[in-house]
């Protein structure tokens, strides 16, 4: 299986970073870090073209085709 190749961090301060996958898949990785008191809250979320990914763990790395002209 391919493994997503991530990009440089988009940092949105304070708590979210994206990247995404340079293999083309369309694939962004989000990943976020909340404090809540004592305790560091820390989740990842996968979207493609605006849609939340709902899948256990990494979706696969299938670069999208190209859309037909
Ligand atoms: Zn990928």
């Amino acid at each position: 299986m391919t493994r997503h190749r991530w990009g440089e961090p988009k940092r949105f301060p304070p708590f979210k970073t994206e990247r995404e996958c340079l293999n083309g898949c369309g694939i962004v990785k989000v990943t976020r870090h909340e404090s809540e008191g004592p305790r560091d809250i820390h989740w990842q979320e996968f979207w493609r073209d605006g849609e939340q990914i709902r899948s256990a763990g990494t979706p696969v790395c299938e670069p999208v085709p190209a859309p037909a002209v």
